[in-house]
């Protein structure tokens, strides 16, 4: 699944090839592809045809791009997409053959290259929303938290409302009301370098140990975000979750019984929500049991 780093490596893509443009057509090839605009494909493909997409915003995994009316007033509505589990966003020569899980196809006005979502699972979709003044955050995505890539992420809030949860601190990273955008994966490894293990309960960590904490979240968001760029062909507006960031840069992440890179003890692996996290038994003592 993309997370967060891929998700901006997208946005970065779509502000840099698609923003400004304006669409000639749309194809709807996949009902579930627009199945969270809810007045049908023929709605959304009237609400988008002739209108521009004037930039391309992020809010935790979900893009929005808001849209102009031909006259070039705001239409104080945005074109939301959200990859799901297996999305892509791509930005292509029209001559490219059509990927075999093509959904959507965007046109523009100026003949260039078109914008296509492909999407194998449909798990991912389009909608066109109400956004709020100047374009900006649609109303349905503004419970979702600002993440630590965003400039306007407060470290002082989001340690005072961690500190105040009584919860175990990985649940509280997964918390997308808390902190936007950190899946299980870098989860595991921001964990990792903070040395703390995710059963940890919130409400007994130090100010120290939060900013621990987000510096490891940072820092390993922002190492995906780079290497997600390094990879990305600036035509070819990718995501899809199987960067090179996933097999080369994981410390604890997938990496059961192979040494921890900071001690050499064998990496664990325990079940988590139904899924699995990865730590250092050395470096990443389970807390003990909390007395009742
Ligand atoms: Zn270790």
């Amino acid at each position: 699944m993309p997370e967060l780093p891929e998700v901006e490596v997208v946005r970065r893509g779509l502000e840099q090839w698609v923003a400004g443009r304006t669409v000639a057509s749309v194809e709807v090839h996949h009902p579930r592809a627009v199945r969270r605009h809810l007045e049908g494909s023929e709605h959304f493909v009237a609400a988008l045809t002739g209108r521009t997409l004037t930039a391309a915003h992020r809010r935790g995994k979900y893009l929005w791009l808001p849209v102009a009316e031909p006259d070039g007033a705001e239409a104080g509505r945005a074109l939301v997409a959200h990859l799901g589990m297996s999305g892509q966003l791509l930005v292509e020569k029209r001559t490219q053959p059509d990927e075999t899980h093509l959904r959507a196809r965007f046109t523009f006005t100026d003949g260039g290259r078109e914008l296509r979502f492909v999407d194998q699972r449909t798990f991912g979709g389009l909608a066109v929303e109400e956004s709020g003044a100047d374009g900006g955050i649609p109303p349905r995505l503004a419970h979702i938290a600002i993440d630590p890539l965003d400039d306007a992420f407060d470290v002082d809030a989001f340690t005072a409302a961690l500190r105040r949860r009584r919860t175990e601190v990985k649940r509280a990273l997964l918390d997308q009301t808390l902190i936007g955008g950190v899946g299980n994966i870098y989860a595991d490894e921001a964990l990792w370098r903070a040395r703390l293990h995710g059963a940890r309960p919130t409400d007994k960590l130090t100010r120290g140990q939060v900013a621990d904490l987000l510096d490891g979240v940072r820092d390993v968001l922002g190492e995906a975000l780079a290497q997600g760029g390094t990879s990305f062909d600036s035509l070819y507006v990718d995501v899809n979750g199987q960067s090179g960031y996933f097999s080369r840069f994981l410390a604890v992440y997938g990496q059961s019984d192979r040494p921890c890179p900071r001690c050499g003890t064998p990496i664990r692996r325990e079940s988590f929500m139904n899924r699995s996290s990865y730590s250092c038994p050395q470096c990443q003592p389970r807390p003990r049991a909390r007395r009742a």
